[in-house]
């Protein structure tokens, strides 16, 4: 119809100026089209792409606090959560490819986009594609340390650890760290709020000298603020009684020293162990962090992932 309706148009002696203006006219809306099922496709492309993200990050973050079991078992824990993130995020199964190597989890998706105005000219849909990959591996950087030191050594996992105020450089006790300025003050906001500079493996930090009048009060606000009652075994990623505490490997520190950051360690408070005010007991854990990863250290309590793709 629209044919005959050009066609009557192009061989009518007045219609070459409509026709003109009649094609000039679609190629406007054909225009018009394209940018608004452009943007529809920019814009499932954009969603797409955040949600591989997450589905990585999910995947690589099982896949960093399951150490122990045996490779395809830890392989396909981290399959299914990054399976599970996409599918919660609108991706369908089919339209999604999860694939692990090295540490490594890949996530690929698309999806199709149909188009509004472009059938007009012919084209139906778009598709919209993206990519993702995680790695996990040894945390080499923290955000959020606890002005505490540990020894390290081999932690043991479900075991309670009452790790005491005192030589950090026995096994057992922790010591002191001035982080960001000394004093007692510095070192109870850190001890809330966690230090909220970056502290790297490798870096030298200050020991803070003397007994801080122990850590209860900064260790019960941590607790207070925990409200969705986790546990050792089962708590919210960011969860304020998980401290991540520095590791060191130096022999003896007295007074005004210095330590050697080798590692982090993440340390859960137990709540109903509390008791005397220069010990905090709780359970080391296996955790997953965000920050600066060495896919090739071993690593310790504290994992680390990263989008790296
Ligand atoms: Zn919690």
């Amino acid at each position: 119809m629209l044919k005959n309706l050009f066609d009557k148009l192009w061989y009518s002696e007045r219609g070459t100026v409509i026709a003109v203006v009649a094609i000039s006219m679609t190629v406007l809306i054909g225009f018009a089209a394209m940018v608004v099922d452009i943007g529809r496709l920019a814009a499932a492309r954009q969603s797409l792409v955040n949600a591989v993200d997450a589905a990585a990050m999910a995947g690589a973050r099982e896949f960093a606090v399951n150490p122990g079991t045996d490779p395809s078992a830890r392989e396909s824990a981290a399959r299914q959560q990054a399976l599970a993130c996409a599918q919660s995020n609108g991706i369908a199964e089919s339209d999604l490819t999860v694939n692990i190597m090295n540490n490594k989890v890949s996530v690929d998706a698309t999806r199709n986009v149909s188009y509004m105005f472009a059938p007009v000219l012919g084209l139906e849909s778009g598709q919209a594609a993206a990519h993702a990959a995680a790695s996990a591996g040894s945390l080499v950087s923290y955000k959020g340390v606890a002005p505490l030191c540990i020894r390290e050594q081999l932690f043991a996992y479900d075991t309670l650890y009452t790790i005491k105020f005192g030589s950090p450089d026995s096994q057992g006790n922790f010591g002191a760290l001035a982080l960001g300025g000394r004093g007692s003050r510095t070192y109870r906001d850190n001890l809330i709020n966690g230090f909220q500079e970056p502290v790297h493996q490798g870096e030298v930090l200050d020991t803070e000298p003397g007994n801080m009048s122990g850590p209860t009060d900064g260790i019960d606000e941590r607790l207070n603020r925990c409200t969705d009652g986790c546990t050792y075994d089962h708590f919210k990623p960011g969860c304020p009684r998980v401290l991540i505490i520095p590791l060191h490997r130096e022999d003896s520190l007295e007074g005004r020293d210095t330590i050697t950051v080798t590692g982090f360690a993440a340390f859960f408070i137990d709540r109903s162990s509390q008791c005397a005010s220069d010990e905090i007991k709780g359970y080391f854990v296996r955790m997953a962090g965000e920050g600066d990863i060495d896919v090739n250290t071993p690593p310790t309590t504290l994992y680390g992932v990263k989008l790296v793709e």
